[in-house]
């Protein structure tokens, strides 16, 4: 199937009243890129900052693009001035310098807190108890140029249907639970990005607005490795 035919089949599944498709471009060409793009896709994913910097450059301008991969603060810079919504916000540090550089911009950066749900020591992000206190600090309370908008996470590779279910159900609760104690008032805390390829359809049963969909829309990924310069 054709990366459109892929989508069409997306599109028809997904309710995009409550799921919104990321299609994850990582490691793919831009030309795949704008295949999606003429086929209607608007909504971009990407986890390495040099190759979403490359292809940001070279594709239409009105693709949201959002960094789902881990963030180095010195990174920052290079997406600030045109990333639509980061998703991999892991620490208090990283959002502080966000903010910093979305200023220089008169930018308002929206961003997902990403949440550590798997089983796994590999996967970037914040605990539960991390979160609530990043939340509750000081430090966050003054900054005016980012936004949180919910909470993104990544279930466990290989796990059984029950754990990947059990993590996702996890994040939901987190989420009910921070949108009542910090945003109960604020109708942009409404994200909850959970669902990949393989595991979407779980956590759209469990509450996911947001499915991050690489592999089954591209195919095969054709870049090894991206050369950084
Ligand atoms: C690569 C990636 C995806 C997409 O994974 P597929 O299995 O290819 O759909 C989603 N989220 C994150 C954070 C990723 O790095």
């Amino acid at each position: 199937m054709s990366i459109a035919d892929n989508l069409l089949k997306y599109k028809s599944e997904l309710d995009s009243e409550q799921v919104q498709l990321i299609a994850v471009s990582k490691f793919n060409e831009a030309e795949a890129v704008l295949e999606a793009y003429e086929a209607g896709q608007r909504v971009f994913g990407e986890n390495i900052v040099q190759e979403l910097v490359d292809k940001q450059a070279q594709l239409p301008k009105d693709i949201e693009w959002h960094l789902i991969g881990h963030l180095q603060t010195n990174k920052v810079k290079y997406i600030a001035p045109f990333i639509s919504l980061i998703q991999s916000v892991d620490s208090l540090k990283l959002l502080i310098e966000i903010d910093k550089q979305a200023a220089k911009h008169k930018r308002v950066i929206d961003c997902l807190l990403q949440i550590y749900i798997a089983d796994e020591d590999t996967k970037f992000g914040l605990g539960f108890d991390e979160a609530v206190e990043l939340l509750r600090s000081e430090e966050f309370a003054v900054l005016k140029n980012v936004r949180i908008v919910g909470l993104m996470g990544i279930a466990s590779n290989n796990a059984s249907e029950k754990q990947t279910n059990d993590e996702f159900t996890e994040l939901k609760v987190l989420f009910d639970g921070i949108k009542l104690s910090f945003f109960r008032k604020d109708d942009a805390f409404k994200e909850l990005s959970m669902g990949m390829s393989g595991d979407y359809k779980i956590a759209i049963e469990a509450g996911s607005t947001m499915v991050r969909i690489g592999s089954s829309i591209f195919g095969k990924r054709k870049i090894k490795h991206w050369k950084a310069e």
